[in-house]
């Protein structure tokens, strides 16, 4: 394993060089930070993730969780591991002092689940969900509910878990089949099956809340018949007291990689007896949840960045050392040979590795940053608008890029990339899940097209591209970014066109055809996205160069501007090929009568 697995200097080039973190600071809400504090957060989880984190990657994959007593049971690391952030208040460091938390910006949060996902990816999903559930009940739950759940959870004593699918319902969540019954003492009886739920049952902790999605009996059918419930593993009877609730792992899956976190079969009422409690009003449950989907779909995200950036330091050390070959215009065989790194190809993959990472991060970061501007008040309704058509992207280029970056890593070690003495095909499988979980690629494509670019009649989508356009109009008076600056604002009316032609095509076509290749424009609009950030970062780099930087820092900058350059020539090009295609697809696969797809 590669001494590396997140670049410090890279990360302080991000927040503080890229996005001013410390800026944040001037409101009242984040006024007690300063970059000592943002500094001594982000050394704390440097610690933990190299001292603690790292060294079980391997193992972790190793020794899955097993399924004992009708639970997981995982490695007892986890249990230290919840105690930890507890401990550190990791789970709700956003949250404000009243609620128990320390007002810390997400953008220093999402920094360091950056470095936390690098340094062991299967391990961040307990403290992930847990504060993903528990922010639920602290937004839309009763008092009652913040009282039973809310300090042991934080604690880290007890986990969270979002339950949401089911065998009959994955994408299409208006299909959920699980019931609720009004028992009319203050809690409903829930019946039905979970599936797939991510640290579903297990002894990490002494408690799991599930926050689950059921549909009250008598409710309407689909999105506007879902309610939210509180379903806890062990349940407060009248006396304050625990006992056991009916609900039951039946199972755990199988999975090709990211194996240390378990994935749970979860059955409800099965005795007839498993008690759920409202949260919030009755059929709102989907729209409480859209909050913890967020939440998750960003968490992938910067996880991906995370496991992808992992990957691209073990490919980086490996081809430094690795002697092998000769270069193209050297013949003479008796002439020592060179490390991997100094072939083209091979600076080539590295390149690309370096450009989805830290292009992926800055795409991370920059939500975040209208995160915290939204959380004060500051342009509230423009940045949520931002942070709504951003999701998609954040969530997808990582997961769907971070795979061909991991799958470049492997390339990079060659025969050893392929097996495990190096981790690099453990990222690669870890990965794999990402355009999976917390909404497919498909899924995002559509809610990017269908809703996001609509939305407020087009107003996120023109705020996206002023943004764009700030960058781009700050580039294009430096000579040396005049061709990215020109290519980038080139690429966004390439996307206008596109809308302009989708559009179109749902007046005359209706929706299936408009739909049909989503997939493919929100690839276009991620490129351009992530083309925006490293023209960003470009313009910081460039102005660093123009004063007296260190040798070290001197090599940090330009290493900036080659990857930049890099993503210009190599990368963005696609946008014009995925343009091609949208326009002349022609309903070539909605139109498609799928009994061409048989043989005989
Ligand atoms: C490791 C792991 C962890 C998970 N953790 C959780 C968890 O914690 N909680 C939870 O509730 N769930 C969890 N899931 C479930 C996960 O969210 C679902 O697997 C995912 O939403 C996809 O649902 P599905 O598997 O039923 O696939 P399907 O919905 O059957 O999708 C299969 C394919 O069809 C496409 N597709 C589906 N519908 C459409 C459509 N209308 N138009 C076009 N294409 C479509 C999809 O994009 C996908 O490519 C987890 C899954 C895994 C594997």
């Amino acid at each position: 394993m590669a001494e590396q697995f997140a670049s410090k200097r890279n990360l302080k080039f991000m927040l503080y060089e890229v996005f001013n973190a410390e800026e944040l600071n001037q409101y009242e809400y984040f006024q007690d930070h300063s970059r000592e504090t943002f500094d001594m957060i982000l050394d704390t989880f440097y610690k933990i993730g190299s001292d603690f984190l790292y060294p079980l990657y391997q193992e972790l994959d190793k020794n899955p969780p097993q399924y004992v007593d009708g639970q997981a049971k995982v490695n007892p690391a986890y249990r230290e591991y919840m105690k930890m952030c507890g401990e550190v208040g990791w789970l709700n460091a956003n949250w404000s002092y009243d609620e128990g938390g320390q007002q810390v910006p997400t953008t220093i949060t999402m920094a360091c689940s950056f470095v936390l996902a690098a340094a062991n990816c299967g391990m961040t999903g307990f403290p992930m969900l847990t504060t993903g559930a528990a922010n639920l009940i602290r937004v839309f739950g009763s008092q009652e509910l913040k009282d039973c759940y809310l300090e042991k959870m934080m604690a880290g004593e007890w986990q969270g878990t979002m339950a949401l699918t089911e065998p009959g319902a994955g994408s299409s969540l208006a299909d959920i089949a699980s019931t609720a019954e009004d028992t009319g003492k203050g809690y409903y009886k829930i019946k039905g099956q979970k599936i797939f739920i991510s640290c579903g049952d297990t002894d990490a902790t002494d408690n799991t809340i599930h926050l689950m999605l059921a549909r009250i009996k008598g409710a309407p059918a689909g999105v506007k018949g879902i309610s939210l419930f509180v379903v806890p593993k062990f349940r407060f009877i009248e006396d304050g007291s625990l006992e056991r609730n009916d609900i039951l792992c039946a199972g755990l899956e199988h999975k090709m990689g990211f194996k240390g976190s378990p994935i749970c079969t979860l059955n409800m009422g099965e005795e007839g007896d498993c008690w759920g409690y409202l949260v919030g009003e009755a059929n709102m449950g989907l729209a409480y949840m859209f909050q913890m989907m967020n939440e998750a779909r960003i968490g992938v995200g910067i996880a991906a960045v995370g496991k992808a950036t992992a990957a691209y330091y073990d490919a980086l050390e490996y081809t430094k050392q690795r002697l092998q070959g000769r270069k193209a215009n050297q013949k003479d065989p008796s002439s020592p040979q060179v490390p991997l790194i100094e072939h083209a190809d091979i600076k080539r993959m590295l390149l690309f590795q370096r450009a989805v990472c830290e292009g992926g991060l800055g795409l991370g970061l920059q939500l975040a940053k209208y995160t915290d501007l939204a959380e004060v008040g500051q342009d509230k309704e423009k940045y949520e608008l931002l942070i709504d058509f951003m999701v998609p992207m954040v969530k997808t280029f990582p997961a769907e890029y971070g795979i061909l970056s991991t799958s470049a890593a492997i390339q990079c070690l060659g025969g050893y990339g392929y097996c495990s003495d190096f981790p690099v095909e453990q990222h690669f499988r870890d990965i794999r899940i990402d355009p999976i979980h917390e909404g497919t690629t498909g899924i995002q494509a559509q809610d990017l097209l269908g809703r996001k670019s609509t939305m407020k009649k087009g107003a996120a989508y023109r705020l996206f591209m002023e943004e764009a356009g700030k960058t781009i109009a700050a580039a294009a008076v430096i000579p040396e970014f005049k061709l990215q600056a020109d290519t980038l604002a080139q690429g966004l009316q390439i996307m206008n066109d596109v809308a302009t032609y989708l559009f179109g095509v749902q007046k005359e076509k209706g929706a299936e055809e408009f739909l049909a290749d989503a997939t493919l424009y929100l690839e276009m609009v991620s490129l351009l996205a992530v083309g925006w950030q490293w023209l960003m970062q470009g313009i910081v780099a460039y102005n660093a160069l123009q004063g007296q930087p260190t040798q070290g820092d001197e090599r940090f900058y330009l290493g900036k501007l080659q990857t930049l350059k890099y993503f210009f020539t190599y990368e963005i090009p696609r946008v014009n090929s995925l343009a091609h295609v949208i326009k002349t697809s022609q309903g070539l696969t909605a139109n498609m009568d799928v009994s061409l797809f048989e043989e005989e």
